[in-house]
């Protein structure tokens, strides 16, 4: 089975809310809240595509050194195997916006739970519940 690779980012703001993203229309997933991030160009390490995938899609600029790998996902969806490594971050530079229609949430950990997920974000929330609260 093939394998993908997306690597995802909990965002962290200074009131402990971690920052969901809603997949828009017309995406696979629709409607679905997930982790930021996406997947990995080829030959990128994990943390390049993470701040790739940040700019590109949120509009901020982050480091390195600003990215503590948390936890890993991975499922097997119908067709591809994913392998998605959760990363928090609490620093960055920039105001977080929607470059890609997205709706944008800053939620509680503890109320992650309200919003349906993918399959394979949803083991990544009790790290971070633990993490957070
Ligand atoms: O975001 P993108 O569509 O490029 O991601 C590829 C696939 O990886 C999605 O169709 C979805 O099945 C899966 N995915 C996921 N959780 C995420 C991001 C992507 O399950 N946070």
């Amino acid at each position: 089975m093939k394998l993908t690779l997306v690597v995802a980012c909990a965002l962290i703001d200074a009131d402990n809310r971690v920052l969901i993203a809603q997949r828009p229309e017309g995406k696979q997933l629709a409607g679905l809240w997930e982790f930021p991030g996406g997947k990995l160009e080829p030959g990128e390490r994990p943390e390049e595509a993470l701040i790739r995938e940040l700019r590109e899609e949120l509009g901020i600029v982050t480091q390195e050194g600003c990215l503590a790998p948390l936890t890993f996902a991975s499922h097997a969806y119908e067709s591809f195997h994913l392998l998605m490594p959760l990363y928090v971050c609490r620093r960055w530079e920039g105001t977080v916006t929607s470059n890609e229609g997205q709706t944008l949430k800053w939620v509680r950990a503890n109320r992650l739970r309200d919003y349906p997920m993918p399959p394979a974000d949803i083991p990544l929330i009790p790290p971070l519940v633990e993490l957070l609260m």
